[in-house]
């Protein structure tokens, strides 16, 4: 048996027996862990972490998250456009990105989804055209996809729609309690980052709360999204990463008033179920 103490901010310890959480979607390939990536890496599973997934944004970061679970036991990685980069993929691409996703660690396509946040990214019919294609290489390789959806919940529901023999994962969920259950009612995950740590959380509470835990994954989204409590350390470095994603499994369990073992236990086993990994 293993005992782990996991400092948050200077005043709370949580302790962890074995390593058991399961970072659902951290992004390695970041310039934010140029100077330590692969020591960080390997220290993931003597720190409570024994898994973690990396989802690719385009192909050279799909290529990083390839090389990383080749490298690394204990990484996985997902293959796909961000609705960022949805100019990229063209038909040469798309096919690079199949080949990529027939490795064997690759177990889902993402990061892709719809992102009408930002000005700057492809217009709507862009990304939808891109999402479509990308939806449709998961249904013909058999593979979940990992959804990004930021203010586009209506286009990213009637895409879901659109394609009923593809399951996924919502990641970082900022939708409704409504479209969370219907989502968990077609086969798909909710996944919440670190924002459900955040001292002005309301919507992800209560989609957490509302949402059996069976449909919940845990993520950091790293280098983004630190959680709370923050160190003194986090205005410094303002990195995330796996080491703290023990962080959002404390929240969940407060929320769902489990202990963080048994949150740890049940959300790892959801990520393993739904990525099929062994
Ligand atoms: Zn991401």
């Amino acid at each position: 048996m293993m005992y782990l103490y996991l400092p948050v901010a200077d005043t709370k310890c949580y302790r962890l027996d074995d390593t058991m959480l399961f970072d659902t979607h951290a992004h390695y390939d970041s310039r934010a862990f140029a100077s330590d990536r692969d020591q960080l890496l390997a220290s993931l599973p003597a720190n409570g972490v024994a898994l973690a997934l990396n989802p690719g944004c385009e192909l050279e970061s799909s290529r990083e998250a390839v090389e990383y679970a080749r490298r690394f036991d204990h990484i996985y990685a997902a293959v796909g456009f961000h609705p960022s980069d949805i100019e990229k993929m063209d038909e040469a691409a798309l096919c690079q990105l199949e080949e990529l996703a027939r490795e064997p660690k690759v177990k889902a396509i993402g990061e892709i989804g719809l992102d009408y946040y930002w000005e700057d990214y492809a217009d709507r019919r862009t990304q939808n055209e891109g999402l479509d294609r990308q939806m449709e290489l998961a249904r013909k390789l058999n593979l979940p996809v990992i959804f990004h959806d930021r203010e586009a919940h209506a286009d990213s529901m009637a895409a879901v729609r659109r394609h009923p023999e593809v399951t996924g994962v919502f990641h970082c969920y900022s939708g409704s309690v409504e479209q969370a259950l219907e989502l968990a009612d077609r086969g798909w995950m909710i996944s919440f980052t670190g924002a459900l740590t955040f001292p002005n959380a309301k919507k992800p509470v209560e989609v957490a709360a509302a949402l059996p835990i069976e449909c919940l994954m845990i993520e950091t989204d790293a280098p983004y999204m630190i959680p709370y409590p923050r160190t003194p350390e986090d205005k410094k470095f303002r990195r995330n990463s796996s080491l703290r994603v023990y962080q959002v499994a404390a929240r969940l369990a407060e929320i769902k008033g489990l202990s963080l073992e048994e949150v740890a236990r049940i959300t790892t086993e959801n990520g393993k179920r739904f990525f099929r990994i062994p």
